[in-house]
């Protein structure tokens, strides 16, 4: 499977061969590991990072690289599963994020494409723009630069749009590698083809390796995605999804550039790139659940009709396709804390994991440091789930199955 991110001076590391001794050993080298590693570094914590494969080639090679606050739950939505204060923070933990993903990109001299720019979430009919309007009031009543656009954005059929500013767009692994030098030059050990298989709970804790070695730490943070050693509290919070996602090579001048999502269940996510004389368009979506077996090429034909009706007019070579694994939150909330003594996780990131990841950093960082922390109350793996919460998750998640999957059998 192809990535549109693939880069090849990505740096290499041997594997652990044998005991070792850290403050704190992080469990999988993908965003949220290295986002950890960097901050608990800084703080002069002596880290060891390992990955079962290379690092940076799971999840965080197929994403689509939007930075941005906004996640797939409506702020109205999250305002009547918790209430408004913690929708805002939502949002504006996000916001935070993308602060320090720029202030980093800057201290650390990373070379990434970053660019801030607005987000658009366009409509598909009058009605649909005429819903947005509560959206956009409650966003601005609660301290977000968002407005409603009247007119069609220009390049493709649709009919205005709500449009968040101050969002960011960069190339995931160029961002990716200097985030990782930066953490290696500030001295964290890192180890390739490393597999963590369990976790022994003691003081120190122990990680154990498949090939029979031991991490002998003070703290561990599992950030494999789905966590390998399953943790009590993350259970039944969250579920795999697998989104689809078309990498287009467009001419100059196509679509504006930019970061577009609709509001369709599922929803479809449209990131648009100027590469000199050419441009480049990512469109991503058609989600459904990865227990349930479907027939990849189905999805895919029904990205591409989505493509063909949303931009009529456009001409396009298709340049690759990738589908890839999303950890949808139960409550639409991630989760990122402490799950026992000594032991952190973070995960369920849904299509956030950019901003989230940034997020997890700092948090896990104060909490491992004994800092306060404003999130770490919203984001407590070890909260207990809404109902009310868990129920409007959980018919988003089944309208998605039967407007996507269910009817893309059909087609
Ligand atoms: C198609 C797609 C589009 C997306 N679009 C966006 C977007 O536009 N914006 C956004 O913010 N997010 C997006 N996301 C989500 C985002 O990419 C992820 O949330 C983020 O990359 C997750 O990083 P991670 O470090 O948690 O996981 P990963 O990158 O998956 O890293 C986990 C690492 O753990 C390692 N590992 C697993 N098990 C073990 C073990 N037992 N021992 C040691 N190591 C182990 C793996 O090898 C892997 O390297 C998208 C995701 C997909 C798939």
């Amino acid at each position: 499977m192809a990535s549109a991110w693939e880069i090849s001076n990505m740096p290499a590391f041997k594997a652990l061969d044998g005991d070792i001794e850290a403050d704190i050993c992080i469990v999988g080298a993908g965003l949220a590991g290295v986002w950890c590693s960097y901050l608990l570094s800084k703080e002069g914590k002596k880290i060891v990072l390992i990955d079962c494969d290379k690092v940076g080639r799971a999840a965080t090679l197929y994403t689509t690289a939007f930075v941005t606050e906004v996640i797939d739950t409506p702020l109205e939505e999250l305002s009547k599963m918790f209430d408004e204060k913690s929708a805002r923070e939502v949002w504006q933990s996000g916001a935070e994020a993308i602060d320090r993903i720029e202030r980093v990109i800057e201290e650390e001299g990373i070379d990434c494409e970053f660019m801030r720019l607005p987000l658009h979430m366009y409509a598909r009919s009058e009605e649909e723009l005429r819903s947005f309007e509560r959206e956009a009031d409650l966003a601005r009543a609660l301290g977000f630069k968002g407005r409603l656009v009247h007119k069609p954005l220009d390049g493709f059929e649709n009919c205005g749009a709500f449009r968040i500013e101050d969002q960011a767009k960069y190339h995931p692994m160029k961002f990716f590698k200097g985030l990782l030098e930066a953490t290696v030059s500030n001295g964290v050990e890192v180890y390739e083809d490393t597999e963590a298989v369990e976790i022994l709970a003691s003081n120190p804790t122990t990680v154990r390796t498949a090939s029979g070695h031991s991490i002998v730490a003070q703290d561990v943070v599992v950030t494999t995605y789905e966590p390998f050693n399953n943790p009590e509290p993350t259970h039944f919070k969250k579920g795999m999804y697998v989104s689809y996602v078309y990498e287009l090579e467009l001419p100059e001048g196509s679509v504006p550039e930019g970061l577009y999502i609709d509001s369709a269940n599922p929803y479809h996510y449209v990131r648009v790139d100027n590469l000199g004389n050419k441009q480049r368009m990512i469109v991503g979506g058609e989600d459904h659940r990865a227990l349930i077996k479907f027939e990849d090429e189905k999805s895919f034909k029904a990205l591409k009709g989505y493509i063909d009706k949303t931009f009529p007019n456009l001409s396009y070579k298709v340049l690759n396709k990738w589908q890839g694994a999303i950890l949808e939150p139960s409550d639409g909330l991630p989760l990122i804390g402490q799950v026992a003594e000594h032991e952190y996780v973070a995960c369920a990131f849904s299509g956030n994991g950019m901003t989230y990841s940034a997020t997890a950093g700092a948090l896990i960082t104060d909490l491992i440091l004994g800092r306060v922390n404003d999130y770490s109350s919203l984001y407590d793996p070890r909260r207990s789930l809404k109902p009310g919460a868990v129920l409007r998750k959980a018919r988003d998640y089944t309208q998605e199955f039967f407007g996507g999957a269910i009817k893309n059998l059909f087609k």
